[in-house]
Order: structure tokens, then C-alpha cells, then sequence
């Protein structure tokens, strides 16, 4: 064998130039379905599904092309006794001896290191081609760093829509005169509810997804989450018709409700592409063409089109770029020196809360919860109740059927635990369950009230959230967007913040 070219489950990209140098008489594509994957973070049974039908999908792809695939099983993995890729990949070169091994840049650093260890190890000289699917490289992200004392979304974002002429009128001014519409993105639905929201195009499993399921279920039965309602794309033709009925019937709306959150209602305005953009059978670019042509087409707002472009361009690129910035001492960040363990309603959803119940039980049905519910619920809960970030990582890593680490660790860490310490946000996200009920309906529906923190009807969030400017007063002292809320915290008499610590503690023993 001359080359061997590994494909991982989140490279899924047939347009990349590596496909073109496989040469079919000598070359070959190795793929492989083993354990460890799904269990070092306990992933959710329909993350493992998506991923095995992906991979099996474009396995059939590339044979096909005529291109030789070697294929692991899952079932076959397991027999052999290969938990981890590097033990299949390492006897593959063992009994193959390819002269050289390529690869696109894994997503995750853990990945990366470990094909250079097992090509190091067997002697194999390896080549690592730069990922294409991304409009910004870790090069370039880090060429923007350079001399700057923060690393602000916002800076990044404006530079990124210069350099690729995105929603410009010329090379320097942003369509509409303004480069966000923040204040336009923030609406709730009102008494009423949301009315007629068109439901997203979900995919019918096909007979390889239904095998992939069968070998969750026999593999991981023990894993999370239910398989019942897989319904997520899976191949390059579903995932366009996904983003084409996104962009049709829900981009419209999406700036304005993009904050909301409704009971049962998992999905709302939202575009459900991220997983297939993360295994990249979408690319970013074709996403943004599709959004910028709707607004062009007169289909849908500025406001919409950018603050869904936002997302894309800035915040999923910005991301990438702090992942392999800081990558591997961000892991272990751990800025306000949090220890709780996670509480357990986090894997089951039997949360007394019914925003936390809402938000889990769905990601535990749907493998899928939008930002919001990420940012602003179970994420805000974690670091109010002041969990390990280690821990909620975790969560956050099993549970989405589009976690991967690059995307989700500094989501987690960074903008929603505050325990990088401010590279990813300029203060932490730190809000009572007021802000909850202005965006949803779940409070109607609690047996707490947002607006006590101290009492029987106290809700947690909001008990948590002084308990939590109490406790980091000093910390938090230098931050000056801090400034407010402090002087708040400061306000309060001695005994009110022995009630809410006190009350503090009965939520955290209630939990733990
Ligand atoms: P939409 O709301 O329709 O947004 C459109 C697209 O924008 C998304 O598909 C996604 O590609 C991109 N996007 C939006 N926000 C972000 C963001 N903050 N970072 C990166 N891309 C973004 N996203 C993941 O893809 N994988 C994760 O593991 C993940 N973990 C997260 C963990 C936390 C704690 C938080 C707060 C956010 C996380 N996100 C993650 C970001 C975001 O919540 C999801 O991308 C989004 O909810 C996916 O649903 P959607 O495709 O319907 O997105
Ligand atoms: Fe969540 Fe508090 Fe509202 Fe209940 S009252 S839904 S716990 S924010």
C-alpha cells in the first residue's frame, strides 16, 4: 500500500482535495467505528447513531467513486477487542504497511495527537493537510489575536465579514448601516405563544440508519438519551434539503425569536444544520450564499439574515479559532475554582424546575437543545450551582448529537461557565430566573417564582445568581461591566446575605 488516508466520522467532506489524490490502484480510505468514542464522554444513543450512519453513508459514497475503503464495524471492533482508534489504526499499519498515512487536521486536539503517536510509533510518515472547511484557519485566527489584550467576538466577526465581502455594500460598509441587530434578535412570543411555526423537515431513518440504531442499542444500551425520534440528516443530499427548508420557511422570522424559548416546542426558528455543518456534509460557505441570497431575494430581513450569518461566520469560526489557541491548558480552566458535582436531573431530566425539565428532556428526546436553552438554562444553572467545569463539559460533549470538542468546549467552558476566565466573554452570563421568564413560558408552569429568593417559592436561579455575586464579589471587583450588578450586591444588608447563603445551601443539598 502506498497511501492510507484516514477519515474520522467529523470529515465527512466529499469536495475535499484528499479524495482527488487517492489513487485507487494503490491508495486507500480507512475508517473505523470503535467504543471509546462514545464512551469516554457517555454519549447520547442518537449522537453514536448520526455518526455511524454518516460514516456508513459515506463509506457507500466513496466505494461508489470506486475508491477502496477499509471499514471498521463497530461489531467487529468490539470482537477484535480495538476499543480506541489507535489500537484499529495501529494494527491496520501493523498488517498494511502503507509508506505514508495523510489526514485533514483532526477537530479534536486529543485526535490529533493521537494519530501522530501511533504514526510515530509504527515508523509511518504522515502528512496532515489543513482542514478547507473553515473560513478562518487557527494561522489566521491567530494572526488576528496578535497584540490584542482581548479577543472579542464582535472584532473578529466585522473583520471576517470585510475579508469575505459578506452583507457589505462596498468593501467597507455593512448592509443596513449597522453591523449587528442585537436589539432586533430578542423577542419573545407573548402571552399567545408561537403561532404557526412551520416544523423543520426531519428525515425518515433509511435501512442504514436503522442498522446504525440496532448497533447503538446493542453496543450502548446503557448510554443516554432515547433513539425513538432520530430523525437528523445524514447524508450531503438531506442536509441541503435541510438548510434549503430552513432558509425558505423558518429564516424569516429566526432574528426575532432567535432568544425564545416556548414548553415543547424543542425547535422553534431554529436551523438544525450545525451537526451536518460539524461533519461538514454542509459548508459554511453555501450556508452563508443561501442566507445572503434570501435577503438579496427580498425573502427575508437584514436583521434575520445577519444575526443568522453571525452565528455562522462569527461566533462558529470565532470559536475554532479560541479552541486551537488555547488548546490543551484550556481544558483545564477554572477560573471561579467551581467543585460541585453535577446533579444527577442533568442525565434524567426529573428536575423539579420546569425550564431545567424542559430543556433536558428535550435534548434527552432530540439530542438537541438551541443556544439559549444551552447558554441561558442548563448552562446557567451549572455555573450559578457552581459545577466542576470539568464535569458539565462532559454533559455538554455526550448529550448534542453536533458536540464536538472544538465547538463545544469553549462554549461550555469559555462563554457559558466564565471559567476561561474571560477570553470567550467579557463577564459571565450570570441572570435570575426573571430573565428565563421574560424569554418563555416556562415559569407559568413552575412551583417556584422567579421574582423570590428566599422562601419556599424561591427559584433556585434566582437565589443562585446572588448567592453567586456574593461569593465572587472580589473576583468579579476589577471586571467594570460588573459594575452593576455589584453595586446591587453591595446593597444588601448583612442579614439578607446570610438568608440567600443560607438558602443557597438547602438548593444545593436539594440537587446534590
Ligand atoms: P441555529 O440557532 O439555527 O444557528 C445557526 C448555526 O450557527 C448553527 O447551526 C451553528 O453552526 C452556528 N452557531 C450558532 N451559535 C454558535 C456558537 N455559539 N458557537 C458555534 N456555532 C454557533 N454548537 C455546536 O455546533 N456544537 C456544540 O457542541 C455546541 N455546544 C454548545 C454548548 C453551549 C454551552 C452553548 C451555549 C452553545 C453550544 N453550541 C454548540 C452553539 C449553539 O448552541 C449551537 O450551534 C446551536 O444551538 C445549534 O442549533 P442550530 O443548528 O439549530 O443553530
Ligand atoms: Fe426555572 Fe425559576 Fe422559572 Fe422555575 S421559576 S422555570 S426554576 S427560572
Amino acid at each position: 500500500m502506498e497511501k492510507l488516508f484516514l477519515v474520522f466520522g467529523d470529515q465527512l467532506d466529499v469536495g475535499h482535495p484528499l479524495f482527488e489524490e487517492v489513487d485507487s490502484a494503490s491508495d486507500a480510505v480507512w475508517m473505523a467505528e470503535v467504543k471509546y468514542e462514545s464512551e469516554y464522554a457517555w454519549s447520547h444513543k442518537q449522537r453514536t447513531a448520526f455518526f455511524f450512519s454518516a460514516m456508513r453513508h459515506f463509506r457507500d459514497l466513496l466505494q461508489e467513486k470506486e475508491i477502496p475503503v477499509y471499514y471498521h464495524m463497530i461489531s467487529e471492533t468490539v470482537v477484535a477487542k480495538q476499543h480506541k482508534f489507535s489500537e484499529v489504526l495501529g494494527d491496520f499499519i501493523k498488517k498494511h504497511s502503507p509508506k505514508e498515512v495523510v489526514v485533514v487536521k483532526p477537530g479534536e486536539y486529543r485526535v490529533e495527537q493521537g494519530v501522530r503517536q501511533v504514526c510515530d510509533r509504527a515508523g509511518v510518515s504522515l502528512r496532515m493537510l489543513e482542514d478547507k472547511h473553515f473560513y478562518s484557519s487557527p494561522e489566521h485566527f491567530a494572526e488576528h489575536a496578535k497584540g490584542r489584550n482581548s479577543l472579542r467576538m464582535e472584532y473578529f466577526y466585522r473583520e471576517m465579514r470585510k475579508e469575505h465581502g459578506i452583507l457589505m455594500e462596498d468593501k467597507k460598509k455593512p448592509i443596513g448601516d449597522a453591523w449587528n441587530f442585537d436589539k432586533e434578535n430578542r423577542g419573545s412570543f407573548g402571552k399567545q405563544g408561537p403561532q404557526d411555526v412551520p416544523p423543520p423537515l426531519r428525515i425518515k431513518p433509511d435501512r442504514l440508519t436503522q442498522s446504525a440504531m440496532r448497533d447503538v442499542e446493542e453496543y450502548f444500551s446503557d448510554n443516554p438519551g432515547e433513539l425513538e425520534h432520530f430523525a437528523w440528516a445524514v447524508t450531503r443530499e438531506e442536509a441541503l434539503q435541510v438548510l434549503e427548508d430552513f432558509v425558505l420557511h423558518r429564516l424569516p422570522q429566526f432574528g426575532e425569536f432567535q432568544d425564545a424559548m416556548w414548553t415543547d416546542q424543542p425547535f422553534l426558528y431554529h436551523s438544525l444544520i450545525s451537526s451536518c455543518l460539524n461533519i461538514k456534509l454542509l459548508n459554511p460557505r453555501e450556508v452563508v450564499e443561501a442566507v445572503e441570497k434570501a435577503y438579496h431575494d427580498g425573502h427575508a430581513s437584514i436583521a434575520a439574515c445577519e444575526g443568522f450569518i453571525r452565528q455562522v461566520i462569527g461566533w462558529r469560526e470565532y470559536v475554532h479559532g479560541v479552541y486551537w489557541m488555547f488548546m490543551p491548558d484550556y481544558l483545564d480552566r477554572n477560573e471561579l475554582e467551581a467543585t460541585e458535582k453535577l446533579p444527577d436531573f442533568y442525565w434524567t431530566g426529573e428536575a423539579d424546575m420546569t425550564c431545567l425539565s424542559q430543556s433536558i428532556g428535550q435534548v434527552i428526546d432530540y439530542a438537541y437543545g438551541h443556544h439559549i436553552q444551552r447558554l441561558m438554562v442548563t448552562g446557567l444553572f451549572a455555573m450559578l450551582y457552581g459545577v466542576d467545569p470539568k464535569a458539565i463539559h462532559a454533559w455538554y460533549l455526550a448529550m448534542y448529537v453536533d458536540a464536538i470538542e472544538w465547538v463545544e468546549l469553549p462554549n461550555t467552558l469559555g462563554m457559558s461557565q466564565f471559567a476561561d476566565g474571560s477570553v470567550m466573554g467579557s463577564k459571565p452570563y450570570a441572570a435570575t430566573g426573571k430573565y428565563i421568564d421574560r424569554m418563555s413560558n416556562y415559569c407559568k408552569e413552575c412551583r417556584f417564582d422567579p421574582s423570590k429568593r428566599v422562601g419556599e417559592e424561591a427559584c433556585p436561579f434566582t437565589t443562585l445568581y446572588w448567592d453567586f455575586l456574593i461569593k465572587h464579589r472580589e473576583k468579579l471587583s476589577s471586571n467594570h461591566r460588573m459594575g452593576f450588578q455589584l453595586k446591587n450586591v453591595d446593597k444588601l444588608s448583612d442579614e439578607v446575605k446570610a438568608q440567600i447563603i443560607e438558602q443557597a445551601g438547602l438548593v444545593r443539598a436539594r440537587y446534590a
